[in-house]
């Protein structure tokens, strides 16, 4: 790494920032997922290797291996304090990377599903996103649905109402992943999100990531995204370009994530550059952090070194990362003037050195 990298890093994280893309579930370290699998008797690939064995087992290869591990990892967060471990581990490292606000994937039907109570997960999120809060970091989630599961769809929504019933600001969007495909179209997942809607819930479908231009289209026109999660193959189609950019939608951008799970060759080769030459809100995050061994500011540092951006570049991936947070004017205000007060690191005065 070159010696200039550290005030760069340093500059970096003093960015009041946000995460706008990334899943509780992903985010879940080795450490914490052997510590729980061990307290639950949960069987987690690698874990008889110990802490080398289920770092091993769980590097990414390809979409499906991410999977396989994505609900190893998941079904570790059993119970109240399992959820709120998670939620706090991760605001630990968002803090120490000048992260305020993030807005957290949850897909409460997988654990739903598992048999884990409702009431379980409430608990653990809202305890959660208050140890976040002391720590310095507001957290909101965002409850997903899996493409394929319909019958997923409501009883999300009713997830998420459950949540609001005990704090309304506590969920802000509902939110789709899972395969992009023919076989699995928007069309059911039309009236649910319209349902949201009506209750203030935003939307933030995942599309454009492993197909191209056409489900981005279909997230905005069904689904009326908000923003989009990765959203890069939108440049198939400059009508989708022109679309994305006239409704204002911003793209959640995890250039990582698309190089782990061959949406993209290589960083080197990532649309980042053209998406924004083409005008678009581009934020960048980190998706499953834990799983692709990347955290916001690596992230930042590495498009940088890609794509040569310099201090003030780095500012206004900050800057939209704020812009586009599902926050209140005044908070987002206050945020964006602490932003533009942070120094570049060419404008520090050196240091003087008192002997
Ligand atoms: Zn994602």
């Amino acid at each position: 790494m070159p010696a200039q990298i550290e005030p760069l890093r340093a500059f970096v994280r003093a960015l009041p920032k946000a995460e706008l893309h990334l899943h509780l579930e992903g985010s879940i370290s080795a450490e914490l997922s052997l510590r729980l699998a061990t307290r639950h008797a949960v069987a987690l690939p690698g874990a008889e290797g110990g802490l080398a064995g289920v770092r091993a087992a769980r590097r990414v290869r390809d979409f499906r291996g991410f999977i396989r591990t994505y609900l190893a990892v998941s079904s570790c967060l059993a119970d109240a304090p399992a959820v709120t471990d998670a939620v706090d581990e991760l605001a630990a490292r968002l803090a120490a990377r000048g992260v305020r606000h993030a807005e957290v994937t949850f897909t409460a039907c997988t654990h739903l599903r598992r048999g884990v109570a409702e009431a379980a997960l409430v608990e653990g999120l809202l305890a959660g996103r208050e140890s976040a809060a002391a720590r310095g970091v507001s957290i909101a989630y965002v409850l997903d649905i899996v493409r394929h599961l319909f019958d997923d769809a409501w009883p999300t929504l009713a997830f998420a109402q459950a949540v609001r019933r005990h704090d309304p600001s506590a969920v802000v969007a509902l939110g789709l992943s899972g395969p992009e495909g023919g076989d699995h179209p928007l069309t059911p997942m039309v009236e649910v999100f319209a349902a949201g809607r009506a209750e203030g819930l935003r939307s933030v479908p995942h599309a454009g990531e492993l197909l191209g231009a056409a489900s981005v289209r279909a997230a905005i026109e069904l689904l009326a995204a908000d923003r989009i999660g990765h959203g890069v193959r939108c440049l198939e189609d400059p009508a989708v370009v022109e679309l994305v950019r006239e409704r204002g939608v911003a793209l959640e951008v995890c250039p990582s994530s698309n190089v782990a799970l061959g949406v993209v060759p290589s960083l080197a080769a990532h649309p980042l550059p053209h998406l924004h030459a083409a005008g678009l809100a581009v934020t960048l995050a980190t998706d499953d952090p834990a799983l692709f061994d990347v955290e916001i500011d690596d992230e930042y540092l590495r498009c940088a070194a890609a794509f040569e951006l310099d201090c003030e570049a780095l500012r206004g991936l900050a800057r939209r990362s704020l812009e586009y947070a599902f926050v209140s004017h005044a908070t987002k205000a206050r945020w964006l003037a602490e932003l533009d007060a942070v120094v570049a690191p060419a404008e520090q005065p050196p240091v003087q050195r008192v002997e």
